[in-house]
Parts: structure tokens; C-alpha cells; sequence
């Protein structure tokens, strides 16, 4: 990675980061192709093009899968336990992987279950059941 794409990718993650302490998830998207990306991206990983532009995708979804996590790393050491989750975001938006805090037991959570995204002073996405 050149010092040009590590300046971009930040400028990329600031512009996310923002966007979501109004409540929006901002992606990218390839016009290429359409593939979408939670993950700043400057070329498409699927068909090459560099002809990427930003996407608010929806900020609910459904939870596919989920883990209560009680060790954490030290960015999350006093929020265990939380459940980490992948959520499939609604209207064909990407799965992206996020947390929710004060879930201890597996009765407190279930695959299927309707989630949004909430604002947080933590890095990453913080959903909350909806
Ligand atoms: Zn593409």
C-alpha cells in the first residue's frame, strides 16, 4: 500500500465515521459493476474499475449470525460481555459485522432478529434491537 492509498483510505474512513454519528452508513459502490462495499474501497475487487463512489445504504438489517464475546480487546474491555454480530443491512444493502452492548445470554438475542444501527463513541457499527 503507497502513501497515496493509505491517505486515501483514511480520508475514506473519516468521511464514514462522520456519517455515522448522524445515523447513516455510508458505503461505497463500484458504477461499474455495482458492487458494494462497507469497507472503503478506491478499486473495485471485483471487475478492476477505479470509478468508485460513495452510497448510503440503510441503517437496519437482520442479524445472520452472532457470538456473545466475554474477552475482549482493550478497546472493548469494559463492555463485555456484548454480542458481535453480522447483519445483512435492509434493501440490498452489504453484511457488515458490528456489536451490541449489555447482551450476556444467547435468550437475549437470535438470528433473524431486526436490528439498527445506533450512534456510539466507539469505533465500528453499535446496533440495537428495533
Ligand atoms: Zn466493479
Amino acid at each position: 500500500m503507497n502513501q497515496e492509498t493509505k491517505t486515501v483510505d483514511r480520508m475514506l474512513i473519516k468521511e464514514q465515521v462522520d456519517s455515522l454519528r448522524d445515523g447513516k452508513v455510508v458505503g461505497y459502490t463500484c458504477t461499474a459493476c455495482d458492487k458494494d462495499s462497507i469497507t472503503p474501497i478506491v478499486r473495485c475487487p471485483e471487475c478492476g474499475s477505479g470509478d468508485i463512489t460513495t452510497k448510503i445504504f440503510a441503517s437496519t438489517g437482520t442479524i445472520l449470525t452472532y457470538t456473545i464475546q466475554r474477552v475482549a480487546s482493550e478497546l472493548f474491555i469494559n463492555d463485555v460481555p456484548y454480542a458481535w454480530i453480522i447483519v445483512q443491512l435492509d434493501d440490498g444493502g452489504p453484511r457488515v459485522t458490528g456489536w451490541i452492548p449489555y447482551v450476556s445470554k444467547p435468550e437475549d438475542v437470535a438470528v433473524g432478529d431486526k436490528v439498527k444501527i445506533t450512534t456510539s463513541y466507539k469505533p465500528g457499527f453499535m446496533f440495537e434491537k428495533s
